[in-house]
């Protein structure tokens, strides 16, 4: 997929003026925000298994190396197969060699950002063999073609009526006035679709939530259980994974897995998780007979020891995006690629660039909500912080914004300067507005008074309040 972050602003401004968008956004509210907050309150331990997995992560990210080849040893004890790729590209060849020399024609997908970041669908369709994505929210995705929007709820951005406008332009071999009024009726036709993919597949293709060390082993978790159909119907089962995903040892993963339900869907757990080790052994009566590891970098090794290294800790729980208020005003498209809200707001640079990227580190208010519900203490708002600085030290912010930083930057290193100023500019303002208590526009503000009004200010400067309030209390 080829990122669109720097046109942003527009798609920003195009998704705010989308009325059946901006439906569908209030539905992450009752849909995950309550239910996470109902789960971690009743779980006293919250804080302490959060500080357990960040050391989980700390410690595997630390001594990358040493878990990356102990786990390759593994999965080759075990009959499988690791591939290490550099890139998208080195990845891509990867998987098709694999389809080619089982003579694929069909692939069966579950649900993976790691697929989404190499654009592999696109890539085996040019290669004349049919990717079919499983996970209902990426099927619908996929037949709308569409790019990513939401890490784990692909077709959050839709309402239903959208849907069942798919599925009718889809599944044109059924009856065209058949009821598809709710979502289980959606979900029975989706499911009577899928069950001749997964039966007619050749290779399987799964993301992985964990990668194990100590055992060589996949973690999927899905609600659906489209991912174990997946796995173990077709002749091979490749997983896509980011070298990041390595934790250590089983438990370790059972660790992180106690947070990421809960963060994610506000479940104590998802509905299946599934643990894969190696192709199908004599005694098993099913599974694949090749098991396969593409191992993707993508820039992520370059992040070790940097300011960036904690994004590497990232478990894709969402959390960060279903309760970042950008994000719920203009939804996971208008960021341009893979990785929507505040955690794509940092790795997307970190992956990209800034220059590619350039615009998503300023779509926070820097409310710091992200960090707060971050099950692995991953500080969003620093690292955007350190894009910012990047952006603004290579001149690629606009010259507006650039002399406006200067200007802010000058007045605020001289306290006695910027006193003048603000007492100033709140007694200039203060007089101007005080007719409408407001102002509908203002020169070098647009920004905010295109949509919104701007309210004047109602008296004294904050240092002023400020200075006065200690004066009161030093008396007292
Ligand atoms: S940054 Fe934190 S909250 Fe956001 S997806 Fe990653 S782990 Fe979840």
């Amino acid at each position: 997929m080829k990122p669109t972050s720097h046109a942003f602003k527009a798609n920003a401004r195009a998704a705010l003026g989308d009325p059946k968008l901006q439906q569908a956004m209030t539905n992450l509210r009752a849909g995950f925000v309550e239910r996470r907050a109902l789960m971690v309150s009743r779980m006293p331990e919250w804080e302490q298994l959060r500080d357990q997995a960040v050391a989980i992560k700390k410690h595997t990210l630390a001594h990358l190396d040493f878990y990356l080849e102990n786990f390759e040893r593994n999965v080759v004890a075990n009959g499988g197969q690791v591939h290490w790729c550099r890139d998208a590209a080195e990845a891509n060849a990867t998987v098709l060699s694999i389809c080619r020399s089982l003579d694929a024609k069909t692939v069966t997908k579950g649900k993976s950002m790691i697929g989404e970041e190499m654009a592999v669908n696109d890539y085996l369709e040019a290669n004349g063999i049919t990717p079919v994505e499983t996970d209902l929210g990426e099927y619908i995705i996929q037949i709308r073609h569409e790019g990513p929007s939401h890490i784990i709820a692909p077709a959050v951005h839709l309402v239903k009526e959208q849907v069942a406008e798919s599925f009718r332009a889809t599944h044109t071999h059924l009856d065209p006035n058949r009821k598809l009024d709710d979502a289980r009726q959606m979900c029975d036709e989706a499911r009577g679709i899928m069950r001749q993919k997964f039966l007619g597949a050749d290779v399987g293709i799964t993301g992985a939530n964990f990668l194990i060390a100590e055992t060589g082993s996949s973690i999927i978790v899905t609600n659906e259980g489209n991912g174990d159909l997946t796995q173990t119907l077709p002749r091979a089962h490749i997983v896509l994974a980011s070298l990041e995903k390595m934790v250590p040892t089983l438990e370790d993963a059972a660790t992180i897995l106690r947070l990421l339900a809960r963060s994610a869907t506000g479940q104590e757990f998802s509905a299946y998780t599934t643990i894969s080790t190696g192709p199908r052994r004599a005694s098993d009566i099913d599974g694949p007979g090749q098991y396969h590891v593409v191992l993707l970098d993508n820039g992520r090794s370059a992040l070790l020891g940097t300011e960036f290294e904690d994004m590497l800790r990232c478990i894709r729980c969402a959390a960060c995006l279903n309760h970042c208020p950008v994000y719920e005003a203009i939804g996971g498209k208008s960021y341009g690629w893979v990785y929507p809200g505040p955690m794509g707001s940092v790795l997307t640079p970190s992956l990209l660039g800034i220059e590619e990227a350039g615009n998503l580190p300023n779509a926070s208010t820097f409310c710091g909500r992200c960090e707060s519900v971050c099950p692995m203490k991953i500080p969003l708002p620093k690292m955007m912080r350190h894009w910012r600085e990047r952006e603004f030290s290579r001149h690629l912010n606009p010259a507006a914004a650039r002399w406006g930083i200067l200007a802010w930057a000058f007045l605020a290193t001289r306290p006695g300067l910027y006193r003048i100023f603000s007492d100033g500019a709140a007694l200039v303002l203060g007089y101007f507005g005080k007719a409408r208590g407001r102002f509908r526009s203002l020169p070098l503000a647009g920004g905010w008074t295109d949509f919104r009004d701007m309210p004047a200010p109602q008296g004294q400067s904050f240092h002023r309040l400020y200075a006065r309030e200690r004066r009161r209390k030093e008396r007292a």
